[in-house]
């Protein structure tokens, strides 16, 4: 079980030892008879603490994220920002602090501005794309978690993750990656020494626009004992079915993700030499000031770009409202391409913030479509 593909279809997932099922069952269920008093027969006592369908996902997010590590420890939840949440509460007190991005996810901003902050957590806002600004924004004695998305969303910034790593070990804090936009199949942060990865399974593992989910993996013993403790104590666990639509996504993410990526090169090359798009934002592109860094931590550059149209804010907002092809929405990740101006939705939290996007942006999730319908549909949308 050595390649990607074969363990995103196979790990955790043996057939139904009662039955043979092929595809590991819904355990659409909360309790589990006991044969006496603490007698569990597989192990599983109540659903919020353990169900089966649960555990599959949880083994194969582990196997995806950190293949070879020992102790790999994977949990799901019931969305990524109950992850996120999960994960705060699990290893910071009121009183500690915390180094995030400068154009973090918005969600992932309000939680640490709007729910961390009141309960004692502050936090520092910095450039990852700088371990030195990283360095300089870290409290020593205070700081304990650096976190770090990388591409970000929606500006597609590159952070080094092995630099920060080292950055954010020396003052003894831990690295959180959100992983989210690349996936494991492109970039698995823990080789590269971060100690959590984070994600939205809503976005690529689930790949399908289906469901809301989020996880965390770690292979540090400690932590993932701490992260179970919460998980359970917190409660925020995906049911049955939901587990079971992120384990079927997955089985295809390898696929995906090659259509992703190619389908977005092609997109970014005809969004380069259109003259109505005056910035283009896509890793792959060798003039996007974190493409070395990219190529040497990420397999590929991703789905999802970003570009800037060059007539200003209400041409913007005037092309994500003409595509046919492109659903406007908020999300990513699924197999169907999704535009959508980001100051006016998916950040419009960050409005105001040190966060705040820029107005004449517009984001692509660039779906697994025919790639010439994609590009048609752009051309008549920039034409207006
Ligand atoms: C969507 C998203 C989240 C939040 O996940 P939910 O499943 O919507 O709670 C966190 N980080 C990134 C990068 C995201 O895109």
């Amino acid at each position: 079980m050595d390649g990607f593909e074969t363990r995103a279809i196979h790990a955790g997932q043996e057939p139904d030892p009662l039955t043979g099922a092929v595809v590991t069952p819904i355990y659409q269920v909360s309790t589990y008879a006991q044969d006496g008093v603490g007698g569990l027969r597989g192990g599983y006592e109540y659903s919020r603490s353990a169900n089966p369908t649960r555990t599959a996902l949880q083994e194969c997010l582990a196997s995806l994220e950190a293949p070879g590590l020992p102790g790999a420890t994977g949990l799901a939840f019931a969305s990524g920002l109950a992850a996120e949440d999960t994960l705060l509460r699990a290893v910071c007190r009121p009183g500690d602090h915390a180094v995030i991005p400068d154009d973090a996810y918005g969600g992932t901003y309000r939680l640490f501005a709007k729910v961390a902050a009141p309960w004692g957590l502050d936090h520092t806002p910095a450039s990852l794309t700088d371990p030195e600004a990283v360095a300089a924004a870290i409290i020593p004695g205070r700081t304990k978690v650096v976190w770090v998305e990388t591409p970000t969303n929606p500006l597609l910034n590159i952070a080094d993750i092995a630099a920060l790593a080292d950055v954010a070990h020396a003052a003894g804090a831990i690295l959180v990656v959100d992983n989210t936009f690349a996936s494991p199949y492109l970039q698995q942060p823990l080789l590269l020494g971060a100690d959590v990865v984070a994600h939205s399974t809503t976005k690529y593992l689930g790949g399908h626009s289906d469901v809301v989910g989020g996880a965390l993996v770690t292979a540090d013993p400690d932590l993932a004992e701490r992260l179970i403790y919460h998980q359970n104590a917190m409660g925020s666990v995906p049911g049955p079915f939901d587990s079971w639509l992120v384990l079927r996504g997955i089985k295809t993410l390898g696929v995906r993700m090659d259509r992703h990526c190619s389908n977005a090169r092609a997109v970014a090359d005809f969004l380069v030499g259109h003259p109505a798009v005056s910035e283009v934002r896509w890793p792959g592109l060798p003039s996007h000031p974190g493409h070395e860094v990219a190529r040497k931590q990420m397999r590929d550059f991703g789905g999802m770009i970003s570009f800037s149209v060059a007539a200003g804010e209400q041409a913007a907002v005037d092309m994500c409202g003409r595509t046919s092809v492109f659903t406007l929405g908020e999300s990513l990740g699924g197999v169907e391409s999704l535009i959508e101006h980001p100051a006016r939705m998916t950040h419009a939290s960050a409005a105001g913030s040190p966060l705040e996007v820029p107005a004449d942006l517009v984001r692509l999730s660039v779906g697994i479509e025919t790639v010439n319908d994609l590009i048609e549909d752009l051309d008549r949308a920039l034409a207006g």
